[in-house]
């Protein structure tokens, strides 16, 4: 008999990070990264551990919603569950009177990526897997069925999508054992807040240079002649070959893996975020104003509802050789079927929490391999290092079947508080999660909830005091 599901617990967990001024950009200027954490229960030992990610106010309404979905599947048999975790999502997701204050977007949505992403780890968990090798371990057919299918079949259809992963179905292993060895592309955002001085940007470029990084990531948008210094900064530092860890070779800057990537001499290449601070127009002419610092791509120039404007400013950077990159604030599939469809993007760049969870993200990975885009999903804040290597491996290994041009961010922050934090090797690369038990990799240790719940864990009573 398979376990059913009888309860659930939300916890509200901030982390006082506007402190140290870590995440700040042009948009952001005070994050307290926080989690709404669910623990979903089964009258058997297993467990699932879910969350979705904010910046602080506002995470206790989230933890509310997730109460709300969680409720639905008290009493539900896992294994039923499990067995079409796309039928699953859409019934979470059309609860009628909770679809109202959605549909598919806002404070409802990212709750039920929390809880979507529970029943994941949950699943994964009852296989002993890591979630990335439960979803590369299914069958094509396996795989379509725990897609959320619902509003795309305009882009991607279940028989295109089957044919692409039956294509790449025969030679899953020889990637996997590739990326088990190397480690899977990542790229380092920590250098580049707003909030740090020159000083501390120039100090942390030098030690992700030595780390083994060679794509790094600034925020923009706040002052322009600032900008331009921290960018002539970074790249004086990333260009030359002094820097280098020992004994490596600059990377060939028209490879194939850097090729359009604007690399600088040493094979080094600059990202620019601007976290939605412009207007179209405006995000044009100040990305050309900052094209002497070659940056690969602008993340998040304006809104990031705005598919059309996307459009508008990759069409006028193109000629510059500067790509346009969204999609964490993208908050659901059809907003990326739309960026593809209107070729609005270079890069994709999931988010693990805003999107609804796996079955939603697989969508968006279907359709960004069938349009070509390479998925760079974001990260850093908290626990979004952990969800989105899972992500990338299945990408690799079950989807695109490609990673050489693709780059997961990592800002080396707040890991210590799980279980089964997420790492690095020397080449600056994201080693493969590879423990049976660990999941989806999100459960927290439970000493970080007894400190950082709001308001009653130990660090904020303290602070009140
Ligand atoms: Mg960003």
């Amino acid at each position: 008999m398979s376990p059913k599901i009888t309860g659930y617990k939300t916890h509200d967990i901030r982390f006082p990070t506007s402190l140290s001024g870590d995440g700040t950009d042009a948009m952001n200027t005070d994050c307290d990264y926080s989690s709404a954490y669910v623990k979903l229960y089964t009258d058997s030992e297993l467990t699932g551990y879910g969350m979705t990610f904010t910046i602080g106010r506002g995470n206790d309404i989230v933890c509310m919603a997730i109460q709300e979905l969680a409720k639905r599947l008290l009493g539900k048999d896992v294994e039923e569950l499990f067995a079409n975790m796309g039928k699953t999502w859409n019934y979470l997701s059309s609860d009628s009177q909770l679809r109202w204050i959605g549909p598919e977007k806002g404070v409802i949505h990212i709750a039920l990526g929390a809880v979507d992403n529970a029943l994941w780890d949950m699943f994964a968990r009852s296989r002993n897997k890591p979630l990335w090798k439960l979803v590369v371990d299914m069958t094509p057919e396996e795989i379509v069925n725990a897609t959320a299918f619902r509003y795309i079949t305009d882009a991607i259809t279940r028989d295109e999508a089957l044919a692409m992963l039956r294509e790449k179905a025969a030679t899953r292993a020889e990637r996997e054992a590739k990326v088990r060895e190397l480690g899977y592309p990542a790229y380092v955002t920590s250098a580049g807040w707003l909030g740090y001085s020159d000083e501390k940007v120039a100090r942390l470029t030098k030690e992700a240079v030595q780390a083994g990084f060679n794509h790094f990531k600034m925020k923009v948008g706040a002052d322009r002649d600032s900008d331009l210094r921290r960018g002539k900064i970074i790249r004086s530092i990333i260009d030359d070959p002094q820097y280098l860890p020992p004994g490596t070779k600059p990377r060939d800057p028209n490879g194939p893996d850097l090729k359009g990537k604007n690399a600088g001499p040493t094979g080094s290449v600059l990202m620019i975020d601007a976290n939605q601070v412009w207007e179209v127009p405006q995000a044009i002419d100040y990305v050309k104003s900052l094209a002497e610092i070659k940056p690969w791509f602008i993340e998040e120039p304006t809104a990031p509802d705005d598919i059309l404007g996307h459009a508008a400013i990759r069409k006028a950077l193109k000629p510059f050789g500067i790509g346009v990159a969204t999609g964490e604030h993208a908050h659901n599939r059809m907003v990326f079927k739309q960026l593809l469809q209107a070729d609005a993007i270079d890069v994709c760049q999931i988010d693990s929490c805003r999107l609804a969870g796996v079955s939603e993200v697989l969508s968006v990975l279907l359709m960004a391999a069938k349009f070509g885009v390479p998925v760079c999903p974001h990260a850093g804040g908290v626990g979004l290092c952990e969800y989105v290597i899972h992500l990338s491996l299945i990408d690799y290994i079950a989807v695109s079947g490609t990673m050489e041009r693709n780059v997961l961010e990592f800002v080396d922050h707040l890991h210590e508080h799980f279980l089964y934090p997420c790492s690095i090797n020397k080449n600056g690369r994201y080693n493969v999660p590879s423990n049976p038990k660990e999941g989806y990799s999100i459960e927290m240790h439970e000493a970080s909830i007894a400190e950082y719940e709001c308001p009653h864990g130990s660090y904020w009573k303290s602070v009140r005091a």
